[in-house]
Order: structure tokens, then C-alpha cells, then sequence
């Protein structure tokens, strides 16, 4: 058949949601689609034809056909496709919100002070406010909150600090629930006081906990301030080291700036002499957030982040021999990963229709008997969604603040952004520090993040070599002196 015929060639064009990917350096091209989830590598033709909104010359006509069952091109209107986006956003935001996830504040106390924290706020109320926890009474509400939305649970321990001298009882209390309900948990903590709490930091009751790494040591403790201590690096480390050998899983979050994003191949190095890598570890970037409280200036967004970890790395490895300096894989995009196992086995692309818990099922439980939906307003009486204690009670419009978020403004804001189903309109709370407004957009260069995620996929990944994109710090420094200098004259 000729492949003018096998469509009304005049009604075929390039769906809204095509995502075209080249890596030229290598030879390859990918097209992704946002809808569809598919993710397939094309010859040069296919990928030019497509790219070009059908204007080159045009592939044959099984591939045609391909492109078309893969929904790069399409006989559907505009309207037609965002009808079809809205309906897929609406069933997977209703179906996320089945279930419940519970994130439980016992205490919002903390022995750190860091200069990002979100809880900056919070912390100004002082001691006697910080020091009030979650009385028993408020523990056995929670519990009952809990258990009345029916398994499978799934319980975050979070703070302030969980895991600090003071919050004994409450720990403890919460973690003979635990041990009841015959669940484990996850939990968030700054990894100081461990070995106090070596009872219940065990594998039978702790799944998983996130611990937060900023650096090699004089980097970190710049930026983790312990309270009343100079150093807290190498005592976190430690009890990283111990509880990895005690058989439970560490993720350690590195929050990023343009000022700690050079230091990372020595907390590398740090973590291979440890032999973390032997364990169930695992490492993650996290850009730092906005706080209203601190200095914006050295802040970026994730595209910009994963730039800077490429350049360190290319130029840590300028004059070495191959091989001499590691690069950790866990710095990259996790997209990376699921991008490469779609290409590889023809799997759709995950949706990610909800950004976080926060827009469907999550539940932050305060230790005032308050409900939030987000971790980061948590204490901000404005965006208590509900009580657990001393009645249970739901506030419809806080809830539809939070709740709200497909129907308030990704069907309008972001319906038409081809990356829709697979980020999900980014992070509420970061919005609204930036803008004022709850429902706006939170894009965090999302698209350079997808572009950069298929590049490595495709085996554009040569990082040795790379020309660097941004100036160091030490440049960035020296040019702004540079040009401040005629001003001082
Ligand atoms: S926040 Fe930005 S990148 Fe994310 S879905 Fe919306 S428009 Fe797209
Ligand atoms: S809205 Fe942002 S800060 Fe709040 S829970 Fe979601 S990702 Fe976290």
C-alpha cells in the first residue's frame, strides 16, 4: 500500500504529546509519547519526519503505520487528545487516592539546625512550642485514625527529629503499635542518636530510613548544624555503617545547592571506603527548596542540578586516567533507570499523574491531633486539612486545596504539556513559596531532566570529556567581582 493512502494524509500530523529525543552524538534517536507511554528508538527518518511535523521526507509505510499504533502521529483533533489526557488524569488521580498513606509527627523538636530546613518557621515558636510531643492520649487517637482506613498501612516515622534524646516514651509507644499491627515502617531521620534507639532500629519494624548527607564533612557540617556540636558527619556516618550491618535499608538524601554540587565525588569516595555500596544502600539528589526564611541565590532547579553533577564529574576527571575517579550512578536522574527498562523491553512509561501523596492520600499527623496533606505545612494552622484528636473532623476547603490539585489547576495549567502524565504538575508546597499561589505550576525542568534521562538511555553518556554547561562556584565568584570591579572604581 503506498503510504499517501494508508491515512488521510491531510488529517495526520504530530500528536500534541510526542516527545522527540535526539542523541546525534551517538546516532540515535527515541520518540516518547506522554500519553501513550511509549518509548521506542526510530531511525534517523522517522525521527526527522516526525520532529519536522511531517514536512521531510517520509519513512515507509510499515513504519508509518508504527508510529501511528505508538501514537506519535495521530488522526485525533487537539481537543480530541486533551479530552483523552483529562480522562486518564482524573482515573489515575482517583485511583492513587484509594488507600490511605500516613506520615506520623511524634514531636516536631529537632537536635539540628540547618539552614534550609522547612521547618525554619516552626522553629523560631521556641523551646517550650517545639518541646510539646504527642501526649498518649493524642497517640491513641492516631492509632485508631490509622487502623479505621483498613490495611495495607503504609506509616513514614517523621519529625522534626523522630529519633532524639527526649522522644523516648513516644517512640517507643508508637513503636509497640508497630510491632502489633505486624507492619514495618519507613522513617525519616537526621542518623545521630541511632544506637540510643537500638531496640526498635531493627529490621522486623524499620524498612527503610532516609538519613541526610550533604557533603564530605567539612561541606556537611557547614550545613547540618547540630545543635550545641561543631561535627555531626562522621557520627552519622557511623550510624549508617551500623545500621546497614544490622540488615536495615539506608537512603541517603543529599540536598544540593550551587554551592555543596562540587563536593560530590569525595562523599563518593567516602562511601566506598565505608563499603556502603555492599549493603542496601542507595544515594538520591534533592535540589534544596525555597524556606521563606534563607537566601534563594545559590538554589537551581533539577535540570540545572544534574548539569552541574555531569560538569563536576568531567572536570574531576580532566587529568586523571580513566577510571581513577567514580562516578556514583545514583547522582543521575532516576529516570535514567526506568527510561533505559522501557526502551530495552518495549514497557510503557510509568505515569506519574500525582506528584506526591499530598494531592490524593497521604495524611500528616501532628502532635497537636492536627491532619495535614503536606510534610512541609505541617504546623501551618491555614493548612490543616482536618483533626484526628480530640474528634475526627475534615475542613472541605483546605481539603480541596490540597485534594484539588488535578481538577483545580493540572487540567487547566498543565493539560497541555506533552510531559503532563509522566511529572505531574511538580511539588504544591514549593509553588506556593515562589509564586503565592497554591495551584500553580512547579515544572522544576522536568523536560531537560526527561531529555537528559533518554540521552543516557540511548548511550549519550560520556561524561569524561564533556564540555562543562555552567562555571564553578570559584569562576561564578571571580566573574561577579570581575564585573562588580568598575563599579567600585
Ligand atoms: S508542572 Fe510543568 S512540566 Fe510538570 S506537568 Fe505541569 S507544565 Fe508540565
Ligand atoms: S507538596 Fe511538595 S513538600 Fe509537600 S509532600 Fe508533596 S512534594 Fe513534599
Amino acid at each position: 500500500m503506498q503510504p499517501g493512502r494508508m491515512f488521510p494524509q491531510l488529517a495526520l500530523r504530530v500528536s500534541d504529546y510526542t516527545i522527540a529525543v535526539g542523541a546525534e552524538a551517538v546516532g540515535r534517536w527515541a520518540l516518547a509519547h506522554g500519553y501513550s507511554g511509549a518509548i521506542d528508538e526510530v531511525d534517523e527518518r522517522a525521527f526527522t519526519w516526525v520532529s519536522s511535523g511531517l514536512r521531510s521526507a517520509m519513512p515507509d509505510s510499515a513504519t508509518v503505520e508504527r508510529l501511528a499504533q505508538r501514537g506519535y502521529v495521530t488522526l485525533k483533533t487537539r481537543d480530541e487528545e486533551r479530552r483523552h489526557v483529562a480522562d486518564l488524569l482524573r482515573s489515575q488521580s482517583a485511583e492513587k487516592s484509594k488507600g490511605a498513606s500516613f506520615t506520623v509527627i511524634l514531636s516536631y523538636d529537632c537536635d539540628f539546625r540547618c539552614v534550609y530546613c522547612t521547618q525554619r518557621r516552626l522553629q523560631q515558636k521556641g523551646h517550650a512550642y517545639l518541646e510539646h510531643g504527642m501526649s498518649d492520649e493524642t497517640m491513641d487517637a492516631m492509632f485508631r485514625f490509622m487502623e479505621s482506613h483498613g490495611e495495607p498501612y503504609d506509616v513514614t516515622l517523621f519529625g522534626g527529629e523522630p529519633l532524639m534524646p527526649g522522644n523516648e516514651h513516644r517512640v517507643r509507644r508508637f513503636f509497640d503499635w508497630v510491632r502489633r499491627q505486624k507492619i514495618r515502617v519507613e522513617c525519616v531521620s537526621n542518623g545521630h542518636n541511632w544506637r540510643e534507639f537500638e531496640d526498635v532500629m531493627t529490621p522486623e519494624l524499620v524498612a527503610g530510613v532516609q538519613v541526610t548527607l550533604d557533603g564530605p564533612p567539612e561541606v556537611h557540617d557547614r550545613r547540618r548544624v547540630g545543635l550545641g556540636r561543631r561535627e555531626t558527619f562522621w557520627a552519622i556516618v557511623d550510624n549508617v555503617e551500623w545500621a546497614l550491618r544490622r540488615g536495615i535499608s539506608v537512603s541517603a538524601r543529599i540536598n544540593v545547592d550551587r554551592e555543596n554540587v562540587e563536593a560530590l565525588p569525595r562523599l563518593t569516595q567516602i562511601f566506598q571506603q565505608r563499603g556502603f555500596y555492599d549493603f542496601a544502600f542507595s544515594a538520591n539528589l534533592a535540589a534544596v527548596q525555597g524556606n521563606l526564611v534563607m537566601s534563594t541565590d545559590k538554589l537551581f532547579e533539577r535540570g540545572e542540578m544534574f548539569h552541574r553533577v555531569l560538569d563536576t564529574h568531567a572536570r574531576a576527571c580532566a587529568d586523571t586516567e580513566p577510571g581513577a575517579v567514580a562516578f556514583n550512578c545514583d547522582y543521575l536522574p532516576g529516570l535514567v533507570r526506568s527510561v533505559a527498562e522501557c526502551l530495552a523491553h518495549g514497557k510503557p512509561l510509568p505515569y506519574r499523574t500525582s506528584y506526591c501523596g499530598a494531592y490524593t492520600n497521604m495524611y500528616v499527623l501532628d502532635p497537636h491531633g492536627r491532619l495535614y496533606a503536606c510534610w512541609d505545612f505541617a504546623d501551618d494552622a491555614d493548612n490543616a486539612i482536618g483533626t484526628f484528636h480530640p474528634q475526627v473532623e475534615l475542613f472541605a476547603s483546605k481539603v480541596e486545596r490540597w485534594r484539588g490539585r488535578t481538577e483545580g489547576m493540572m487540567l487547566k495549567d498543565c493539560l497541555a504539556c506533552r510531559h503532563v502524565l509522566l511529572h505531574g504538575s511538580g511539588c504544591q508546597a514549593e509553588a506556593f513559596r515562589r509564586t503565592g499561589n497554591y495551584f500553580e505550576r512547579d515544572c522544576q525542568q522536568y523536560p531537560e531532566e526527561f531529555e537528559l534521562a533518554v540521552r543516557f538511555a540511548l548511550g549519550d553518556n560520556k561524561i569524561r570529556g564533556r564540555t562543562p554547561l555552567y562555571p564553578t562556584a570559584a569562576e561564578s565568584s571571580a566573574g561577579a567581582a570581575r564585573t562588580r570591579l568598575p563599579l567600585l572604581r
